[in-house]
């Protein structure tokens, strides 16, 4: 049976290490962190969820895209898990949007990310596949990466100036809606 872990806050030096590759996918221990994790992202509305944050250091992410109260305006995906992953391309286009984490409760921060991706892993069956995402998924894809690099989402801002409350981001996401009707 899958359990919700426990999710390590910013400053448990867990975030901060470098992942090590997984070498053995079909290992009992490795398919449970995965649905384990599953659960995880899902009970915490997350979008994703990269292991060091459930204090596995080991080359696994979810991506787990779907509309939720974090991310209102999240593609829907099925959630997957990324094994060993890496980026193969990235486009010189990048975009600026609102990110979170589960990491760093009650704050949103703008961060600039790669538009597109090309990327390479390995999926919980064992097999190898490569994908091309962008936008949102792209901007998750990067996110959840720099976790298994030991990097959160602050490292990644121009200035602390376009950090945010969720309080005040959960406002924007409502003011947005409303001018849209
Ligand atoms: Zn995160």
């Amino acid at each position: 049976m899958a359990i919700i872990r426990q999710v390590a806050e910013l400053g448990h030096p867990v975030l901060r290490n470098q992942a090590v590759k997984v070498e053995e996918v079909n290992d009992p221990s490795i398919q449970s962190l995965i649905d384990d994790m599953l659960v995880t992202v899902s009970e915490s509305n997350g979008a994703g969820i990269a292991a060091p944050q459930v204090y596995e250091s080991v080359q696994i992410f979810i991506m787990a895209s779907i509309p939720n109260p974090r991310y209102p305006n999240a593609p829907e995906m099925e959630p997957t898990a990324i094994i060993n992953p890496e980026i193969l391309w990235c486009s010189e286009e990048r975009d600026k949007d609102w990110e979170g984490c589960l990491s760093v409760p009650c704050i949103r921060g703008l961060v600039s990310r790669h538009q597109e991706i090309r990327v390479r892993y390995t999926m919980k069956d064992g097999r190898q596949t490569e994908q091309t995402f962008n936008d949102f998924l792209a901007r998750l894809f990067q996110h959840e990466y720099d976790h298994l690099k030991g990097i959160s989402f602050l490292d990644r801002m121009d200035t602390t100036q376009e950090i945010i409350t969720e309080k005040m981001f959960q406002k924007l996401v409502e003011q947005a809606r409303q001018s849209e009707e």
